[in-house]
């Protein structure tokens, strides 16, 4: 059976920076919770950042070497490194699970997957997407929102099934 990664504050866990969850109650995560599809995970608790947390945004600095994306809180602490880190360990929930696809929260500097916010704390979106979800595209994983669930209803629908 497909898995699907999955942002956890979707799934109502209180793992937001302000301590809040997102919980979507939709009749898609539902029937995929009950199948056993559903592989939760909060990038930036597993890069070790506490709950709650200050909020962050990805800058891009250019130097010499050409575009650099980091991640500064709204206290101007660089975070990129923890970012990474949770980016790095969704990789590995999906090569542990057989994950080709994830439905990750829209607008998160870890989890955004078609636009985030523009680095400035303006509240501004900006077309773009967060390290977790940039990190598993490269990896070849599929990656929706809670705005697309029948998009990846769709897809998940396309996958030949695993053999056991
Ligand atoms: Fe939700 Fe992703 Fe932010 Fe964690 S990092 S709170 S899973 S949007």
């Amino acid at each position: 059976m497909h898995k699907i990664l999955i942002s956890s504050c979707l799934l109502g866990n209180p793992v937001r920076y302000d301590g809040n969850s997102q919980n979507i109650d939709h009749p898609l995560i539902r029937q995929w919770q009950n199948e056993g599809r559903l592989v939760s995970v909060c990038p930036e608790v597993s890069g070790g950042l506490p709950v709650p947390r200050p909020p962050a945004e990805l800058q891009i600095v250019k130097d010499g070497e050409g575009e650099n994306i980091q991640v500064i809180t709204i206290d101007g602490l660089n975070v990129t490194q923890a970012f990474g880190k949770g980016a790095a360990m969704a990789l590995q929930l999906c090569r542990q699970h057989q994950i080709q696809m994830a439905i990750l929260k829209q607008s998160s500097p870890s989890c955004g997957s078609q636009q985030i916010y523009d680095g400035r704390f303006s509240g501004v979106k900006v077309p773009g997407e967060g390290l977790t979800c940039r990190l598993l595209r490269q990896h070849g994983i599929t990656v929706f929102s809670e705005q697309t669930l029948h998009q990846a209803a769709d897809f998940l629908s396309t996958l030949t099934p695993h053999r056991i």
